[in-house]
């Protein structure tokens, strides 16, 4: 296997492709006016942090870098290269082919050793190295540092013997590929809760087995093995491997979300056992990426001003967007829009992900009032490009029959 995991040299080569594909004016013209764009009687405040981490700008980058580089290869992606549709259909369009999930990975049999497969910046799991490997084709690894951070967690909890409890989503590729880095220790095991209603599941049962009273009912073992079917390693005993835990989390969650199920799993250790066997049992460490921080703390800080709502641009699968789009949906009416081609600005209508663990897809009329004063407040998701989030404020403008003067 040839393996390439810092780009080919070619950054000022794919520069004017990438500007092209992905930068936007009108975001430009929001940062150069304090976030802020007026007309008429129409305010749109963008958050100060928001759109493409340094994680998603150097995959994108890597990838554009990989088609200069073997114009006549057959190039194969795992999986989405992000969770942005703008940014996976222009790779498309270049060629490149997305390989389907399969198993604990991804489904290779179309790959030959002459090929090039990318990974994304979410990384694969340790299966996929393997297969790869024994491949022996050309492999450009845009893994996130911060998710090698993450790795490198899970991994040092596997060699000391403690269980990893991820607050993440089992079926998210970043978690898959965090999950598998146990696999490395014989014995290495892990649980994936999504959200602190999980996590209460598995402090009810360390809880329960030590004779401790419990808030709720606690499941069974046969029920508890039912719920983390899919979620938990596969020879994971909640009585054998709940002793020791070391907490981590998909980098994309809910910052505040991931620091409370920290706290609260050990707490909730120390009432099964006491304190001394919190400090020898548990550990944990906040893995949540910065860029991630720095989104979620922007869209907090605008939320501290009025708006009458607040427009989320991102996939429907991008973790970190589904992130901001709940923290607005606790104050104000969000709506979360996966491509400005959902707007329909002649009808006033919207396709929008519906906020919330039931979550669907669902169109919707009349979603901007047309008359009076209204402000919008607008952030993206860490895998939205600027032009698209530029093209969602050139929608509202328009939808509400309002023009921006670009001249000032
Ligand atoms: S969201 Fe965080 S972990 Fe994911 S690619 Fe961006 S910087 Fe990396």
């Amino acid at each position: 296997m040839t393996y390439v995991r810092k780009g080919f040299g070619l950054k000022a080569e794919v520069q004017d492709t990438l500007a092209a594909d992905y930068t936007g004016q009108l975001v430009d013209m929001l940062r150069a006016r304090d976030y802020t764009l007026h007309a008429g009687q129409t305010t749109v405040r963008l958050a100060k942090e928001f759109g493409f981490c340094y994680g998603v700008e150097r995959a994108v980058d890597y990838a554009y870098q990989t088609r200069l580089k073997f114009p006549d290869k057959r190039i194969f992606l795992a999986g989405e290269i992000i969770h942005n549709p703008h940014v996976n259909a222009k790779l498309r369009e270049m060629g490149v082919v997305f390989l389907a999930a399969s198993g604990k990975g991804f489904d290779y049999a179309p790959v030959a050793p002459s090929d090039v497969v990318i990974l994304p910046a979410f990384g694969v799991t340790i299966q996929d190295f393997q297969t790869l490997r024994e491949l022996g084709c050309v492999v450009v690894d845009t893994t996130c540092g911060s998710v090698l951070n993450v790795w490198k967690r899970v991994e040092v909890y596997a060699r000391d013997g403690f269980t990893s409890l991820i607050h993440g989503k089992f079926y998210h590729e970043e978690t898959r590929a965090t999950a598998s880095q146990v696999e490395k220790y014989p014995g290495g095991q892990y649980i994936v809760v999504r959200d602190m209603a999980e996590a209460d599941l598995v402090m009810d049962y360390i809880e329960a087995k030590a004779g401790k009273p419990t808030p709720r009912p606690p499941l069974s073992r046969t029920e508890f093995l039912e719920k983390f079917a899919k979620a938990a390693s596969d020879h994971f005993d909640p009585d054998l491997h709940l002793d020791r835990i070391g907490v981590a989390n998909q980098t994309t969650m809910l910052a505040r979300e991931s620091l409370a199920i920290g706290v609260a799993v050990g707490d909730a250790m120390a009432r099964a056992y006491g304190d001394t066997h919190r400090s020898e049992h548990f550990r944990t460490f906040d893995t949540i990426c910065s860029a991630t921080q720095d989104r979620q703390d922007a869209v907090v800080e605008l939320l501290a001003e009025p708006l009458d709502l607040m427009v989320v641009v991102g996939g429907y699968n991008s973790s970190n967007t589904i992130s901001l789009a709940a923290l607005c949906a606790e104050q104000v009416p969000t709506f979360h829009i996966a491509d400005p081609d959902e707007i329909d600005v002649d009808g006033n209508a919207v396709r929008v992900r519906r906020v919330g663990p039931h979550h669907h897809e669902d169109d919707i009329a009349n979603w901007l009032p047309t008359a009076g004063a209204l402000r919008v407040g607008i952030t993206a998701g860490a895998s939205t490009p600027n032009n698209k989030i530029g093209q969602a404020v050139a929608c509202i403008f328009a939808i509400r029959g309002e023009r921006v003067d670009t001249s000032l």
